[in-house]
């Protein structure tokens, strides 16, 4: 047994922790979770814990469904807060195994495992600092109704209604508690909508804090009497959640993308990773932005009277808000970095951090050349002038994105066969049930005027 494991066994008895939860992630980024008693741990570190894969989206084939989760004891932590009179309980993520012993091909965390090790063979580290943005409300109408935002607040209103501003309160501090930095934290432009930016480590560990955070706010929410949701649009006449999430590259010590020689102070190596974000967008749309919803946030139409910074063409600016990939204004050397702006908060953050950390490092690989940034508003050009700027189009909705990623090379060998398989047939099922689907609003528009 190595240090770290003796750690997690030694911190379980020094703490009387009855509840050990394994956790992992299936290729749709919902959250699993297995409890093991203490005294099957060292067994479990050993030789894994043993459960049915074919009950887990997109984990096996049926004639393979054994498979193995190995915990991650670097990733152990304790929750002081849940457990109740039970005492605290406590957490670590799982690498998942074949019976083999091989890693899981359909493992998220071990394709973003495999991304990077690829960019380390290069020498990259890479850094990756979210901001999440979800809505908080005070009812989830079965129906599918509309539901109540908790405020009427708006950007960085301190809302004096106390619902939300102590949320976040609880929120940072149930995440601080364990471990996971918060940089920032304020109310957003929509009702009851909320932001906490994390941090930023590498993207495992990211990955890793995201799948925690969005359990901890819903835990905290329901704690407060109220519900979290990170369905990337869930009001027509509001914008939606985004995960905007800030990028860079170090080499050692040394963040890559800084150089003081060029104007912007962006290296080559930046340039041209911005030039791979571009130049595969369309292709990895559909895994930055996998559900149906998600292409309401990102539909190019400014909403009435209220602020839609959202992106909807393959595009970059310095400091522009409607582009794609925008270059945050510059500050100390060390934290030059890329923001990709089209990216939501119900992604699987392993696949979406190995695709577009893929896509950057295929712009180093091959020198893509990056093509001039936009200093305008992308929205306020009309059809014609964006064609002629050459500002492509994100996918229009989950069908076309699907359509871009059947045909992507790039995108299947950065998943992995079995992993884009699944993706593309689960999704286009799930295209088709909500396109074959009669709704209200036809009703609404048809049934009296045709
Ligand atoms: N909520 C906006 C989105 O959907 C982003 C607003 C902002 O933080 O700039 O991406
Ligand atoms: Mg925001
Ligand atoms: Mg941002």
């Amino acid at each position: 047994m190595d240090r770290q494991q003796e750690f997690v066994l030694r911190t379980l008895e020094e703490r009387d922790i009855r509840f050990l939860r394994l956790w992992f992630t299936d290729v749709l980024g919902t959250l699993k979770s297995v409890s093991v008693a203490p005294a099957e741990l060292e067994a479990a570190f050993e030789e894994g814990i043993g459960f049915d894969g074919s009950a887990i989206e997109g984990f096996a084939r049926v004639h393979e469904s054994d498979m193995i989760a190995i915990p991650d004891p670097a990733t152990f932590q304790v929750f002081p807060f849940e457990g109740g009179a039970n005492g605290e309980s406590a957490r670590m993520f799982c690498d998942i195994a074949m019976p083999d012993g091989a890693p899981s091909w359909a493992d998220p965390r071990h394709v973003l495992r495999r991304t990077l090790a690829k960019a380390a063979e290069k020498g990259f580290t890479f850094y990756t600092h979210p901001e999440i943005e979800f809505f908080l409300v005070t009812d989830m109408p079965e129906d599918g109704s509309e539901p109540t935002p908790v405020d009427s607040g708006g950007y960085f209103d301190n809302t004096t209604h106390a619902a939300a501003r102590d949320f976040r309160r609880q929120a940072v501090l149930a995440l601080e508690r364990i471990g996971i930095s918060v940089e920032f934290s304020h109310h957003e432009v929509a009702p009851g909508q909320q932001e906490i930016d994390l941090r930023y480590a590498d993207a495992l560990t990211t990955a890793d804090n995201i799948m925690t955070f969005r359990h901890v706010v819903k835990e905290v929410a329901v704690s407060q009497g109220v519900r979290a949701t990170f369905m990337p649009k869930p009001f027509t006449e509001q914008p939606g959640s985004g995960m905007h999430t800030h990028l860079s590259l170090f080499e050692g010590e040394r963040n890559a993308f800084h150089d003081p020689t060029d104007p912007m102070k962006l290296s080559k190596v930046a340039r041209s990773f911005i030039a791979g974000l571009l130049h595969h967008a369309r292709e990895y749309t559909a895994i930055t932005n996998q559900w149906v919803n998600s292409y309401k946030r990102l539909f190019p139409a400014p909403l009435p009277d209220t602020t839609n910074e959202v992106p909807a063409f393959v595009s970059w600016g310095h400091l522009n808000r409607s582009a794609l990939v925008r270059v945050p204004a510059y500050g100390k050397p060390n934290s030059a970095r890329v923001e990709v702006r089209s990216i939501d908060t119900a992604c699987n953050p392993y696949l979406a951090y190995a695709v577009l950390l893929a896509a950057g490092m295929k712009g180093i690989e091959e020198g893509y050349e990056l093509p001039p940034g936009a200093e305008d508003d992308i929205w306020a050009l009309t059809d014609a002038e964006r064609r002629a700027m050459g500002y492509e189009p994100l996918p229009h909705d989950l069908s076309e994105a699907l359509d871009v990623l059947a045909r992507s090379e790039f995108v299947a060998e950065t998943l992995g066969e079995g992993v884009f398989d699944f993706f593309c047939k689960n999704k286009r099922s799930e295209w088709d049930a909500y396109a074959s689907r009669v709704t209200p609003y036809e009703r609404r528009r048809y049934l009296n005027v045709l």
